[in-house]
């Protein structure tokens, strides 16, 4: 197998940064991964996540993201997933753009001129901030992240700090309103005495129906290539993962590689489009009240039955 990766060397093209899996399923989101293959262990479990919005604020109890790295370093996934293929003799050129249309598989992620949804903000030293291994913080206001939210997420060394936006795709644009939120005084507080790493940039993309175009020519999209992506929340490493996995399965057995999407996936992305219509339209008080009515507590099952798929 060939791997043709036009950067000159593996680095996420967004900046290095923690990247959570969603773990809101029926089953277990690891366990999910581990029977495509996937076998890294997160090096963080999240038992906490607070959400605020304008006004209000909640803390959901129990393991709802597994947390990886994503970066140069030997522990993240990047550099994981690049030393097992090569030790499975997988053969990579880097520095090698490839034609998409002349390939078995395409995960060229977000089209460049074609993403939309944009993540903006900074890594920072773990030396100095006030942030918990096991919390995440999430803060849904429109005048920090329009049509999405602010992001705090512990790492390895570092944590990463940003806002993601569905509604304002300028980075500089982006970036001054989620470094405005740095004053208010809860993010202050976690943030403390620490210094900026390294700025986050990236974009991603998803389709309502990313199944229905997931082949090109023979050509077989995975990944955000295809707009396998979280219409929600971006939470694209899990579609990532799968997609590639079942790429893979659908040449080596012969199989229809739409068929096993429809299979794994039903019409979960048709259901997170609808709820992205709704938050798109969402304002801050919509906002106020959908953290309101999880109450002051909750807990992951409890959270999970009241919102179903609307789940953020
Ligand atoms: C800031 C940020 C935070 C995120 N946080 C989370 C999170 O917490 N949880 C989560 O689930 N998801 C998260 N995501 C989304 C997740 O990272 C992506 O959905 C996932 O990495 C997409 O993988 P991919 O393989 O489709 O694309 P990419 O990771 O973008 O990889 C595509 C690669 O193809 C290369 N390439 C492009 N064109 C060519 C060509 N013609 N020839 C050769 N190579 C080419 C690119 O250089 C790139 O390295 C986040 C994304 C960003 C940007």
């Amino acid at each position: 197998m060939e791997v043709y990766e036009k950067k000159t060397r593996l680095l996420p093209s967004s900046g290095p940064h923690t990247e959570g899996i969603r773990n809101y399923g029926a089953i277990d989101a690891l366990h999910e991964l581990r029977t495509q293959g996937f076998e890294l262990e997160p090096f963080g479990v999240v038992r906490r996540t607070i959400r605020f919005s304008p006004k209000f604020r909640n803390v959901l109890h129990g393991p709802a993201y597994y947390l990886f790295m994503r970066g140069r370093e030997d522990y993240t996934v990047d550099q994981m997933l690049y030393a097992r293929a090569k030790q499975n003799g997988v053969k990579f050129h880097f520095g090698r753009t490839h034609d998409p249309l002349n390939a078995d598989i395409v995960a060229t992620g977000p089209p460049r001129d074609q993403f939309n949804i944009l993540g903006a903000g900074y890594t920072f030293t773990e030396e100095g901030s006030h942030l918990e291994p096991d919390t995440v913080y999430a803060l849904l206001d429109n005048g920090t992240a329009p049509g999405g939210y602010l992001v705090i997420t512990p790492g390895i060394r570092f944590h990463s700090v940003y806002s993601v936006s569905w509604r304002e795709l300028r980075f500089e644009k982006l970036l001054a309103m989620t470094e405005a939120a740095f004053e208010i005084p809860w993010i202050r507080a976690i943030l403390g005495t620490s210094r900026w790493v390294s700025k986050i940039n990236g974009r991603a993309y998803f389709v309502r129906d990313p199944i229905e175009s997931a082949e090109r020519r023979g050509s077989l999209l995975v990944g955000e290539a295809g707009g396998f992506q979280d219409a929600i929340a971006g939470f694209g490493f899990r579609y990532a993962v799968l997609t590639g996995a079942l790429a893979a399965r659908a040449i080596m057995d012969g199989q229809d590689y739409r068929g096993l999407l429809k299979g794994k996936f039903g019409d979960e992305f048709q259901r997170a489009s609808d709820f992205r219509g709704w938050l798109n339209r969402a304002t801050n008080e919509d906002f106020d009240k959908l953290v309101a009515s999880m109450g002051s507590e909750i807990t992951l099952e409890e959270y999970l039955r009241q919102r179903g798929s609307r789940a953020l």
